[in-house]
């Protein structure tokens, strides 16, 4: 894995965050982006290297509802970048963790990305990402 891509949080209120967000990181909002295959409305922030994204349900059946339903705001998953997302998947299923999803998918801000369950991950839902070419 290349490094930690960004940190998802999730939020009730996507408006209200970006502009807290803004102020703490000192940096505009860079890309809002609707995912709508998995109900989220997302924003952008860079942090040298690293990026944040924050993550709004788009509807009541969305991961994100269902997740603030049951921890409430806070960080939702941790992505890392890797260089070719279907032989870490590959990687990974060998080793025991389990796929959210059995094929690359399309995800936010130009990314193909596989998601591993947390129960495999003590407890942190972790994204692997590949920038798409
Ligand atoms: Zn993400």
């Amino acid at each position: 894995m290349l490094k930690i891509e960004h940190l998802g949080i999730a939020v009730k209120d996507l408006a209200v965050s970006i502009q807290l967000y803004e102020q703490l990181l000192n940096t505009p909002c860079y890309k809002k982006e609707i995912v709508a295959t998995e109900g989220v409305s997302t924003a952008f922030f860079s942090t040298g290297d690293s990026k944040i994204e924050l993550l709004e349900a788009t509807n009541e059946n969305s991961p994100i509802a269902k997740f603030l339903a049951k921890k409430g705001e806070g960080i939702h998953h941790v992505a890392f970048e890797v260089e070719n997302i279907e032989a870490e998947m590959k990687r990974l299923a060998a080793h025991g963790f389990e796929l959210l999803n059995e094929k690359p998918k399309d995800g936010a801000d130009n990314k193909l990305v596989c998601f591993l369950h947390p129960k495999t991950t003590n407890g942190v839902l972790i994204e692997l990402c590949q920038e798409k070419k």
